[in-house]
């Protein structure tokens, strides 16, 4: 049977789905992923800025930085691969989008149970008191300050060095344990803990689908490899199950 329809025949007699996605996915909604080239930020390794020594070292840069992320990610739509997941959880078939993406497009999607492994870039925290405030425009006057106290704020996401959330994590290793079915949509799978997710599925009996241009770590490890663009595989598998994205 041809990969996609068999995704879908496998997707549909599926008790617990869960769908494990990386930068991949929003690409096509205009959102480089680290490995891309990008005018101005090109001349940086995003590796490199995306650390808390960068940020101890030059608050300013590392903003300047953020800053033109988060207009990116306020321009950018939700892409069909979106929406195909909020479709597949309103109509039972998955169960949680697991996300290392920090852009916020699944809840804009409409998807409900988002594990955002690695923050989200829309929200910042203050250094100093720990508050949280979110982000409508992007932030003039580098580094901001904390609205309470004064602080220096900082971008809500997980650094390259830092640990994740205990409880996000935890959730989402439990899921993916019990989880029968895992899709795993544009991730080269290279940082971890993160990227241990669908091998522990795997090692718990689940069925791996693998969505990706490039060969990745799941390569030889997923039982269905579909070497495609996501947006690509939305609109064919929509297709395949029947249902509009
Ligand atoms: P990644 O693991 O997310 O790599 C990107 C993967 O996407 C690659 O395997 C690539 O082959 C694949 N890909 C590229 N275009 C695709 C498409 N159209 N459809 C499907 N797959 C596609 O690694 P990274 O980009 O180096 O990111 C490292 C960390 O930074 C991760 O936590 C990542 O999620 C985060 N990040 C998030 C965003 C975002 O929120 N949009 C953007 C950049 C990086």
């Amino acid at each position: 049977m041809e990969a996609v329809w068999e995704s879908a025949r496998i997707l549909a007699n599926s008790r617990l789905a869960v769908a494990f996605k990386g930068a991949g996915i929003s690409a096509e909604s205009g959102i480089p992923t680290f490995r891309g080239k990008d005018g101005l930020w090109s001349r940086f390794d995003p590796r490199d800025l995306a650390t808390p020594e960068a940020f101890n070292r030059d608050p300013r840069l590392v903003w300047e930085w953020y800053s033109w992320r988060i207009e990116r990610v306020l321009a950018a739509k939700p892409n069909k691969a979106h929406r195909l997941l909020a479709r597949l959880e309103d109509s039972g078939v998955l169960k949680a989008v697991i996300t290392q993406n920090v852009d916020g497009l699944h809840r804009r999607a409409g998807s409900r149970r988002v594990l955002e492994l690695h923050g989200n870039v829309l929200r910042a925290r203050c250094t100093r008191c720990g508050s949280k405030l979110e982000w409508r425009e992007k932030p003039s006057n580098l580094p901001p300050s904390c609205p309470r106290c004064g602080g220096v704020l900082r971008p809500d996401v997980v650094w390259f060095g830092e640990p994740l959330d205990t409880s996000i994590l935890e959730e989402a290793f439990g899921l993916a344990r019990r989880s029968d079915v895992m899709i795993i949509i544009g991730t080269s799978g290279a940082v971890d803990p993160a990227g241990l997710l669908p091998l522990a599925a795997k090692e718990s009996g689940a069925t791996l689908i693998n969505v990706n241009p490039e060969p990745n770590r799941y390569s030889g490890v997923a039982d269905i490899e579909l070497r495609m663009r996501a947006v690509e595989f939305a609109e064919r598998l929509s297709r395949a199950l029947g249902i509009d994205v």
